[in-house]
């Protein structure tokens, strides 16, 4: 195999969910496909990398307009929006949770994500999550209710823990999404009503099942 197809098929084979055969499939195609076509797909890798990060608020995902300096912070759209509810704060492990409960419509206040969860052995811990930021931010906001949607796990449970433990003195009401609910043949249809109702039935937290 010539050495430009190797590193493709190569590079191929790092992201998540592609094997040989699919790198192999891939790298063929592009080989195949019009020049135009293949520097779109380089193009759109390259723009990633350059335009978008986090949300310097809320940790969202992020893009940087064009022609705006790398030194500015960015800020998503969800809090770049005025309509947002700013009296609610749901708090989420990753940028792509926030898109699903976005998809749910029932949702309008604000968001924090945490990036990652509680994970002792890989040293991922309250400095790691940046919840003393999550701290500042809500005695510094004028939210009213704080709504705990990490996983039900041991992980997301521990997380939630010790952000109410946190949160707790400032004052605002703490929530946790209900879990467990609603299984479904269409995954992406359960998975959105499964999070509206586990919204809707959010309750004050330390209320569920303890
Ligand atoms: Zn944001």
């Amino acid at each position: 195999m010539v050495p430009s197809l190797q590193k493709l098929l190569a590079a191929l084979r790092r992201l998540p969910g592609v094997g040989p055969k699919s790198a192999q499939r891939i790298g063929y195609h592009l080989l195949r496909a019009t020049r135009e076509e293949a520097t779109e797909l380089a193009r759109a890798v390259v723009a990633l990398k350059d335009r978008v990060g986090l949300c310097s608020v809320c940790g969202n995902v992020a893009e940087r307009a064009e022609g705006v300096s790398d030194k500015t912070p960015l800020e998503c759209p969800v809090c770049a929006d005025p309509r947002r509810d700013s009296s609610r704060l749901l708090i989420v492990e990753e940028p792509y949770n926030v898109e699903a409960f976005q998809k749910t419509g029932v949702y309008d206040g604000l968001y924090h994500v945490l990036g990652g969860l509680f994970d002792p052995l890989a040293g991922v811990g309250a400095v790691e999550l940046g919840l003393d930021a999550l701290a500042r931010r809500v005695s510094g906001g004028s939210f009213r209710e704080v709504i705990l949607a990490t996983s039900p796990t041991t992980a997301g449970e521990a997380t939630a823990s010790y952000i109410h433990e946190l949160l707790k003195p400032l004052g605002v009401t703490l929530t946790r999404i209900a879990v467990g609910l609603a299984p479904g043949a269409d995954v992406d249809y359960a998975d959105e009503i499964s999070l509206r109702l586990a919204l809707e039935g959010r309750r004050e937290y330390g209320s569920i099942g303890r």
